[in-house]
């Protein structure tokens, strides 16, 4: 890298790091140029192209400033992706997909993100966006429509009034936390390692390249910065470790003899597609139901079914659901079956507090009561 134009002068984020034969070598930050040398040595045809690879690994970075833990740390995960296309036109036809794609995911996640403008920074290119969540912690000043959510990242326009032009408002500000990044480069990396490919006349032409991250352990996070209450964590459905932790009775009580009801339940939720493998059976019986019901919450699983001989009242406004089911009513075992079950996917992007208030959770629950 160091004999390669890109990056290396002026980068003070960079992990430069002296061997003991004082060569220089970089923990990457992100790896245009390993996957544009990678590329530079296919042989590849206009028939391959788009050419789009991908990687899930640790990136490094010399962070000034180390903070909130996986937040901001000199070591991350990261989804890098390095696309490739024939020309400009179908370069931006590619920017347009994945670009709409991290839309989705985010919206999929549930968390209020958006998406802006960004500068070109140390990555070079042409244009690009920024993703970011929405959230005070952030570091990130963004100017935003309220209207049609446009935004662009403040470090584009210090200190100036913006209006949106096509809705005649001004910008407002909020703060954002990055999480996801796309580039448009051209052939900013493409030119000087000769990344090339044969065209339909047998022409070899240099590749348009784009660039994409998404923030793994970053979002992870934001994710509960974002959703968390003081006292247990939120994530959103997607990344949430569990779904529901079923709590069969503590042993030695005088409700353990209901404890084969906590297994026949459980067997029976993962008749639910969406819960299928995502239920947990908390056996420590050995604890009390108030400490695994407690862990549960702090460990961010939506939901805690506990297994008791008597019905007792859902909390309500609670992150944790208490589902009680009675000793001997496969009613109320139908009840348990049927308040999951009524959930289709689409529903599950968002969070538990929107859901309490579904109304046709709420006829669930009037059942529930009965
Ligand atoms: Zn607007």
């Amino acid at each position: 890298m160091t004999d390669l134009p890109c990056r290396w002068e002026g980068n003070d984020n960079l992990f430069k790091l002296k061997d003991r034969h004082s060569t220089y070598h970089c923990l990457a930050a992100t790896h245009e140029e390993i996957a544009t040398n990678f590329v530079s040595r296919l042989h590849v045809s206009y028939k391959n192209l788009p050419l789009r690879v991908y990687q899930i690994s640790s990136k490094f970075r010399d962070e000034m400033n180390p903070k909130l833990g996986l937040l901001r740390g000199k070591e991350f995960l990261m989804k890098d992706m390095y696309t490739f296309d024939s020309n400009e036109k179908n370069s931006q036809v590619t920017y347009e997909a994945l670009c709409s794609a991290y839309s989705q995911l985010f919206r999929m996640l549930g968390i209020n993100a958006m998406k802006v403008k960004g500068s070109s920074g140390d990555i070079g290119g042409k244009s690009s966006h920024e993703f970011h969540f929405i959230s005070d912690v952030g570091e990130d000043e963004l100017l935003y429509c309220p209207k049609c959510r446009n935004g662009i990242n403040g470090e584009l326009y210090e200190g100036k009034t913006i209006v949106c032009e096509a809705c005649n408002i001004s910008y407002e500000k909020c703060n954002g936390i990055e999480v996801g990044h796309a580039f448009l480069l051209g052939t900013t990396y493409s030119k000087p390692f000769q990344a090339k490919f044969g065209s339909s006349e047998n022409v070899t032409e240099i590749l348009q390249m784009g660039c994409y991250g998404l923030g793994l352990s970053r979002i992870l996070a934001a994710s509960v910065e974002c959703l968390s209450k003081d006292d247990s964590i939120r994530w959103p459905f997607l990344i949430a470790p569990f779904y529901v932790s079923v709590i069969p009775p503590k042993k030695g009580s005088k409700e353990e003899y209901v404890q084969a009801l906590a297994y026949s339940l459980a067997e029976s939720l993962t008749k639910i597609s969406w819960l299928k493998s995502n239920i947990i059976i908390d056996d420590r019986t050995n604890f009390t139901i108030g400490k695994r019901i407690n862990e549960a919450s702090s460990l961010g699983i939506p939901y805690v079914v506990v297994v008791s001989k008597r019905l007792s009242k859902t909390p309500k406004e609670s992150y944790v659901m208490l589902v009680c089911v009675h000793e001997d009513q496969a009613l109320s075992m139908k009840c348990v079956y049927k308040w999951f079950a009524v959930f289709e996917r689409a529903d599950k992007v968002f969070l538990t507090k929107s859901i309490v208030e579904d109304q046709r959770l709420l006829s669930v629950k009037k059942t529930l009561r009965k």
